[in-house]
């Protein structure tokens, strides 16, 4: 065969990566290395896990393993691995491109999280090109597994890279690191060696740093508990998380029955979904004994747990399992479910342990567990024990549980109320929550918008239902304090008559805006209030779905609402008298008083008609 170099461009992306790591990440240097060897490590796991199932692999005997050199004269660091190799066309896709779905958007967020805190740039996980760190030169030399002849790939970083036929390798892949002048260090073998044990002790691979293994290669899942110090845990949890902080829970069990499952799971501290850095990819592993068969798996957790970091290791999933035929295993469905039910029968022990603790989890990740509500009907009953919600007796900033406000519940009440608002302070200047606090019934605040749509998903806690606070057919009549109205409040009332009269002709002036009129049981002090006849939509529901609908070009589509008037209310009293005297001015009143009620229910009505009429209204009020 003749020696063949071919010169080639970096893809943009690339190529912009490239600028943002050798200008901008220098006080993250040393990650470079966890980066190759993480690489190394990659192409290891592939190795044996081909080895399993192929018998015509080139090089079979040779041992798993990294090996580092280092030569402080010439300045140069080499890392070899016996894993599965590449081939020429390999080599080009793979370290000519970026490998990363949406790579723009990757590099667009590397970019800005660079700017604002290098810290951050360890979540992302540069890969290869992180050589370029501490290299002013980069040579990878590499044999595939298949056999074919190996070849070399050299680059400067700058533009292009070359590759040549390198024959007579054996098969894996070695890095040739040139260093850069400030880089020198990295030759030196104490130096290296304190970072491999930084980052990279739990590697399940022997490292071997000029020919001395630096690394404990069992694999921390598999040992007993009570062996394990706290500072072992949060590094390997730093090592499968490629994570900087520490975990929040830690949760390490194991089980034989109904199947053999090792795992180790962590909560990480921070959310970096909430963050902005777009949605996160799963963070479990799944090891079939000991050895890894889906890295970031899509199918051992449901999709709602994929901030969770780990390992889940079992013994009796078959070795030579497909990933995609991982998709629909029953055996790894059956897993998925246990390990899924151990991991909330733990978050509710820890809830019940330390409650305030628990609030940190729910503060950060309680959106992952109200999306696991609503994607499915499978883990609710577990769901619903975790979820919090302010209420009427929580302090601010102090959510409550479903299972504490049903221990709280009055006698005679067989339900739990909620409404949806803004803020504590809106809802309880509201009207909907008037008669539970004159007959001091708990009431719980739904203030995010997915809310409702967990309480409805859930449908209702130990037997009892869950009710919006904004449905037509509330009864609170058993609830609460069951005092009827005194004489006093009675004679206050605008007569049965007249209420008939004025239901009557608002349904009729309000015509086609509302379904129906009707006088409220549940009003204090309000005048009017916007309730919905549909028992399974709330109006934050009803908000969002139209919102969703307007930015997909359609139109709104609310339903009808039911308005329900306070027959004690001084205006709606005077209303009636005002029908008799001036019915255009009266018809003016009432459509002000249903917009008023729509915006308190969280509504839209039309700003420009109903600053109009309000100006109409004023001006007679001043008598202008
Ligand atoms: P990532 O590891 O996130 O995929 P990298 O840029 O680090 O991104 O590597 C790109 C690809 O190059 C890897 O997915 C892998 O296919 C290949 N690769 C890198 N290092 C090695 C290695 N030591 N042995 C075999 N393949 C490798």
């Amino acid at each position: 065969m003749t020696e063949q170099t071919t010169t080639h461009e970096f893809q943009a992306e690339t190529k912009r990566l490239l600028e943002i790591v050798i200008n901008s990440l220098y006080t993250e240097r040393d990650i470079f290395i966890r980066e190759l060897i993480s690489n190394s490590s990659d192409a290891l796991e592939k190795m044996r896990h081909e080895s399993l199932t192929k018998d015509d692999v080139f090089d079979a005997h040779v041992p798993l393993e990294v090996s580092i050199e280092l030569d402080e004269e010439k300045h140069t660091m080499t890392i070899t691995d016996t894993g599965i190799g590449m081939t020429r066309s390999e080599l080009e896709t793979n370290l000519g491109t970026i490998a990363h779905s949406g790579s723009g958007n990757f590099v667009a967020e590397l970019a800005e999280a660079a700017r604002k805190d290098v810290n951050l740039i360890g979540q992302f996980g540069v890969g290869f090109y992180a050589a370029f760190m501490a290299g002013k030169k980069v040579t990878v030399q590499s044999r595939s597994w298949d056999g074919s002849e190996g070849n070399e790939w050299v680059s400067e970083g700058a533009g292009s890279y070359t590759i040549s036929d390198a024959p007579g390798l054996h098969r894996g892949t070695r890095v040739i690191i040139d260093l850069k002048e400030d880089a020198y260090d990295y030759a030196l073998k104490w130096k290296v060696e304190g970072i491999i044990k930084q980052y990279s002790t739990f590697v399940p691979f022997p490292i071997k740093l000029e020919g001395d293994t630096v690394n404990t290669v069992q694999a921390i899942w598999t040992r007993s508990k009570n062996e394990i110090s706290d500072e072992e845990y949060n590094e390997f949890y730093k090592f499968v998380g490629n994570a900087m902080d520490e975990p929040h829970y830690r949760l390490h069990f194991s089980v034989d029955a109904p199947l053999a499952i090792n795992a180790v799971l962590f909560v990480p501290k921070e959310n970096f979904e909430s963050m902005g850095f777009g949605r996160i990819d799963p963070g479990v592993n799944l090891y079939c004994q000991r050895i890894l068969i889906d890295q970031h798996s899509e199918n051992i957790l449901p999709e709602w747990l994929r901030f969770l970091k780990g390992v889940v290791d079992s013994d009796d999933l078959p070795l030579n399992i497909s990933r995609q035929a991982l998709q629909d295993n029953a055996l790894v469905m059956k897993l998925r479910k246990v390990i899924t039910k151990r991991f909330l029968k733990f978050l509710s022990e820890e809830a019940k342990r330390d409650s305030d603790y628990y609030l940190d989890f729910w503060n950060t990740f309680g959106i992952y567990i109200k999306e696991g509500v609503t994607s499915g009907y499978e883990f609710q009953k577990e769901l619903a024990q975790l979820v919090r919600f302010e209420s009427s007796r929580s302090e601010d900033g102090k959510p409550t549980s479903l299972a504490d406000y049903v221990e709280r519940m009055g006698e005679g009440q067989e339900e739990i109320y909620y409404i949806n608002g803004p803020n504590r302070a809106a809802i309880e200047a509201g009207p909907y929550v008037e008669m539970f606090t004159k007959k001091e019934i708990e009431i719980l605040y739904t203030m995010e918008p997915i809310d409702d749509f967990v309480l409805s998903y859930l449908g209702e806690f130990e037997g009892k239902k869950l009710v919006s606070a904004d449905r037509a057919d509330l009864d609170l009549s058993k609830s609460g304090e069951t005092e009827t109205d005194t004489d006093e409040e009675k004679s206050d009332k605008l007569s049965d008559e007249a209420g008939n009269d004025l239901t009557a002709w608002l349904k009729k002036t309000l015509a086609d805006k509302v379904a129906d009129v009707i006088e409220s049981k549940r009003l204090v002090d309000s005048p009017a209030m916007i309730v919905n006849p549909d028992g399974h939509m709330t109006s934050s529901m009803e908000r969002i779905m139209a919102a969703s609908r307007m930015e997909k070009g359609l139109t709104p589509e609310t339903s009808t609402k039911n308005l329900e008037i306070n027959l004690a209310s001084p205006l709606i009293k005077q209303l009636a008298d005002l029908v008799k005297s001036d019915e255009d001015f009266a018809a003016d009143v009432a459509a002000q008083i249903y917009d008023n009620a729509m915006i308190q229910a969280g509504l839209v009505v039309d700003p420009m008609v109903m600053v109009e009429r309000n100006y109409k209204i004023l001006n007679k009020a001043v008598g202008a």
